[in-house]
């Protein structure tokens, strides 16, 4: 039992971890960088011609948290799964949102089928609309089909067209 024990909790701390951090991105996502955080995630929303967005700080302050954390280990070792779990989020999420959906690397590819082609969809939904408010498709990872996303919106926005342009399913 205690040999089982030594495996399933650090599993679970990971796991656990990672899903509370969707959940977390997400409602801080709508709550916080579309609220009184739109000042540094305003320049996610806007285009322009810098490598750099005022919006990556809050990538600095998460992995600033999650580097705590791993010191803080030292003094209670769960915290380190909880620590790797954030920090497996963190990654999971820069590949997907900036390297897939706002290709921030220096090749182009769009995915056309599957799961991937979902969080596309979904994350551009995101960006369909210009500005703090009306928008939808606040999480990431778990990401509503794109019918569906369209249909809020059009619901937020009554009257107004939303185009997806080459990116209609
Ligand atoms: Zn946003
Ligand atoms: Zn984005």
């Amino acid at each position: 039992m205690d040999s089982i024990l030594h495996y399933l909790i650090p599993i679970l701390l990971v796991v656990g971890s990672v899903a509370f951090m969707e959940w977390f991105a997400t409602w801080s996502h709508e709550h916080i960088m579309h609220g009184w955080g739109w000042g540094w995630h305003k320049s996610h929303h806007e285009a322009h011609e810098a490598v750099l967005e005022k919006n990556d700080l809050y990538a600095v302050v998460f992995a600033v948290f999650a580097t705590a954390l791993f010191v803080a280990s030292t003094w209670w070792r769960p915290l380190w799964w909880i620590a790797l779990g954030i920090t497996i989020y963190g990654v999971v999420y820069f590949f997907m949102h900036d390297g897939l959906v706002h290709q921030r690397w220096p090749f182009k590819y769009v995915p056309r089928k599957g799961y991937l082609k979902r969080v596309y969809q979904a994350h551009r939904m995101h960006h369909a609309v210009d500005g703090r408010d009306g928008c939808v498709s606040f999480g990431f990872v778990y990401a509503e089909p794109a019918a569906k996303l369209r249909k809020k919106l059009q619901d937020k926005r009554p009257g107004r067209p939303v185009s997806m342009g080459e990116d209609q399913e």
